[in-house]
């Protein structure tokens, strides 16, 4: 029998382009459904994607009308580990230093970026018969939209969001240029206090939405995490479910990370990772317990309370090393604490290499997010056997369970959790730590049961895979 038809769109896809989790999640996942459907995937060709190193060759270009005026778009095409890649190109949408914009904002012109994205996306549909477009983010969100209003698709459209605090919001004036009718411009679609909202759009459009937790999946529905957008999912609740992210276990598996100064499958495996980070770092203390924080330096990361709690964490017996990048006020006040305390490291940038290194040699993984949607860092962690120390929300409260509930017979990965986003809890979280760090039989055992569970896809694949299958009977 024929495979069903998937096209799986998303602004980033790891290994080509990745600014966060939604790039692991757009390789990891079409991979695993790859068996059970036939699946493309398409994103940008964004200059800073290597197109000889990935074989990526030139198909075929078409005209995009938008708003009135035509765009040449290029589509391109690769084979990556089994699965179908197209790329779009066009020079509006693809030749940026960044990707969205810098860190501190979106390029003005993101919505006439990534509507071209989505009018491109759905020119492949209609060129194409595909029984489901798989949409990711606000950047997709249009083509839930443009496939409703062309008769000639067919396609279902499952829409998932991996981060409601980036809803594409835009001036009304953009309706004219990416060409959406007026007549969309309303509270029950488009229209947010006065301005367009793409998520919402997608939310409204599409025929079905996931997000990447189903603790997130609730928490969405409140004020507290629902970005003013909580009525409007409260309105849509019924096709709205929370499917938990899994993580690539071919890429993030420390048996065969090639990344790493010894591969390792136990707890003692981890030593001469540790050490040679520390020495890399020229921080001392290999018997002191190592914390790690890798991700995005901003407000949801959790990094307030980092930099207030700092001080005190790093007058404990320990070290702790930070990797990321962010906002120019975090980077300053990070800078200075790195400066004063001699066992705190701190590097800027995003270095997958150097990530997988502080995986393997942390003891601990500092996640204080104040949201989270799914977070994979803690995934990760797991499985290089780096204890998670998390706030208990949305994807951290379905992930990681508290350490003080060990049940050697349980599925379940542990870690120290915390329910207050305070700078003061997380102090008393990493005290906690180095406390279980100082009962090493346990410790050991712990890591050593993390490291075994299973945060591969295989689960959640089938959870998608009952969406598409309602939608396209
Ligand atoms: P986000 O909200 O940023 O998408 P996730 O937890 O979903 O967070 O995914 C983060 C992914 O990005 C993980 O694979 C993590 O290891 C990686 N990552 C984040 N920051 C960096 C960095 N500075 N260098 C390397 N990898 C990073």
């Amino acid at each position: 029998m024929n495979k069903k038809r998937l096209l799986f769109a998303s602004s980033e896809v790891y290994p080509f382009i990745k600014t966060g989790g939604l790039a692991d999640v757009a390789h990891s996942l079409p991979r695993a459904l790859n068996d059970q459907y036939e699946v493309t995937v398409v994103l940008p060709l964004y200059n800073a994607i290597d197109r000889n190193r990935f074989k990526i060759k030139r198909i075929e270009s078409f005209a995009v009308v938008m708003g009135g005026v035509s765009y040449e778009v290029e589509l391109y095409g690769t084979l990556y580990e089994g699965v179908e890649y197209r790329f779009v190109y066009e020079p509006l949408l693809c030749d940026r230093e960044f990707l969205y914009g810098p860190p501190e904002c979106g390029y003005e012109d993101n919505a006439l970026r990534f509507g071209l994205f989505s009018y491109a996306v759905t020119e492949l549909l209609r060129r194409d018969t595909y029984a489901i477009a798989h949409l990711n983010d606000w950047q997709c969100a249009l083509v839930a939209l443009l496939v409703k209003e062309d008769s000639t698709i067919e396609t279902e459209c499952v829409y998932t969001i991996h981060n409601l605090a980036y809803q594409g919001v835009f001036s009304p004036s953009v309706l004219a240029q990416i060409g959406i009718d007026e007549s969309h411009f309303t509270m029950e679609r488009l229209e947010f206090y006065n301005q367009v909202n793409f998520m919402k759009g997608g939310i409204a459009y599409a025929d079905a939405v996931t997000t990447v937790s189903p603790t997130y999946a609730k928490e969405i529905l409140t004020t507290e995490f629902g970005c003013g957008l909580e009525g409007f999912l409260h309105v849509h609740r019924r096709k709205l479910s929370g499917i938990i992210n899994g993580i690539d276990s071919d890429h993030f598996s420390p048996s065969c990370d090639e990344a790493l100064v010894e591969k390792y499958t136990d707890a003692k495996g981890k030593k001469p990772s540790k050490s040679a980070l520390l020495k890399q770092l020229g921080l001392k203390g290999s018997t002191k317990p190592l914390f790690a924080f890798i991700g995005r330096f901003t407000e949801q990361k959790g990094v307030d309370i980092l930099v207030e709690a700092l001080p005190k964490i790093v007058e404990l017996e320990c070290n702790v090393v930070l990797l990321g990048e962010g906002e120019e006020g975090y980077h300053d006040s990070l800078t200075a604490l790195a400066e004063r305390y001699g066992n705190l490291s701190l590097s800027f940038g995003y270095d997958e290499v150097y990530s997988h290194r502080m995986y393997a040699g942390a003891d601990f993984l500092l996640m204080p997010s104040l949201f989270e949607p799914c977070g994979l860092n803690q995934m990760i962690a797991f499985a290089y056997g780096a204890v998670p120390v998390v706030t208990r929300v949305g994807g951290l409260a379905d992930t990681v369970k508290k350490v003080e509930m060990y049940d050697e017979n349980s599925p379940s990965g542990y870690g120290i959790v915390f329910t207050s986003p305070t700078a003061r809890s997380l102090v008393a979280a990493v005290k906690k730590s180095c406390e279980l760090y100082g009962d090493k039989k346990h410790f050991e055992a712990v890591v050593n049961h993390n490291m075994k569970c299973d945060f591969s896809w295989s689960e959640s694949a089938k959870a998608y895979q009952v969406i598409y299958e309602r939608l396209s009977k």
